[in-house]
């Protein structure tokens, strides 16, 4: 496996991967989640690419920048043993050379849930996630439900750049109490993880009542606000049902549906 710091070096390099390649990037601190991308893009391609860049301009000035886990040595390992071909991870300087100065962004998909809780966040997702699709080529590139609505932005751009490769959306890889695998996750404490868990919790008593024919986006969004409440730890940032494509909040839910929620522990 390659590892490769440079964008000359991974283009390079690049040239004589063979076809069709499998692209999937991350922030690092790997982790299952990641990991299941990796290996279904492991069996859909020849070649496989995983980028490791914590790009600062996707961190919004009140986000987690400076105290972002990383640890490239244990990525490295783990990757090797999934059979990827090369891993890119550029330095800050590299990506963004002095005088920089373009801007890639999806405008009204990203005026909604967390962009509207983190404003300017996807203006710098796509804007590395553009760059990277250039640089490494991809016929597929690999995103996960976890971070929905950054899964539909992604395929919004590539649509409407007509950038030429499949974006393929992956489930939420799980703990086997409900926790969604994230690199985030080593900031909680015991406590703080357990109360965590009323996120799932949130999201099973919805698809519960739901299937039982609550339909009524609003009924079902207070059930869930009451069941958080609950919690003295957590509190809500956001609770949304919107439609998958559209991220438009419904009145009665319909597939395909999005139920998402933020909410701070601690
Ligand atoms: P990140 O390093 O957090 O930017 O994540 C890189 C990619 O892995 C993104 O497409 C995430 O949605 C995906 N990912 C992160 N955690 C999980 C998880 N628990 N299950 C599935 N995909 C995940």
């Amino acid at each position: 496996m390659k590892i490769v710091k440079t964008i000359a070096e991974m283009r390079f390099i690049r040239a004589s991967l063979p076809e069709p390649l499998g692209f999937v990037p991350t922030l690092g601190y790997l982790h299952e989640g990641h990991l299941s991308l990796v290996r279904q893009a492991r069996t859909d391609n020849a070649s496989v690419v995983v980028s490791i860049f914590v790009n600062p301009t996707q961190f919004t000035p009140s986000d987690d920048l400076d105290r972002y886990p990383r640890d490239l040595e244990g990525d490295i390992s783990l990757l090797c043993k999934e059979g990827v071909d090369a891993v890119f991870a550029p330095s800050v300087d590299e990506m963004y050379p002095p005088r920089f100065d373009s801007r890639v962004e999806v405008d009204k998909l990203t005026r909604r849930l967390e962009g509207a809780s983190r404003p300017g966040h996807f203006a710098g997702v796509t804007m590395v996630v553009a760059k990277l699709f250039n640089i490494v080529q991809p016929a597929r590139a690999y995103f996960g439900q976890k971070d929905a609505q950054q899964a539909i932005v992604i395929k919004k751009m590539v649509a409407d750049l007509n950038m030429n490769l499949e974006v393929i959306t992956l489930p939420t890889v799980r703990q086997q109490d409900g926790l969604a695998m994230s690199s985030r996750n080593s900031y909680l404490s015991a406590d703080e993880r357990q109360a965590a868990l009323v996120l799932y919790r949130a999201l099973m008593l919805e698809q519960g009542l739901w299937s039982q024919g609550d339909k009524d986006a609003e009924k079902l969004r207070n059930e869930m606000v009451k069941l958080i409440g609950k919690e003295p730890l957590a509190t809500i940032d956001y609770i949304s049902i919107t439609d998958n494509e559209t991220l438009e909040e419904l009145k009665e839910v319909r597939p395909p549906a999005l139920v998402s929620l933020a909410v701070k522990i601690g």
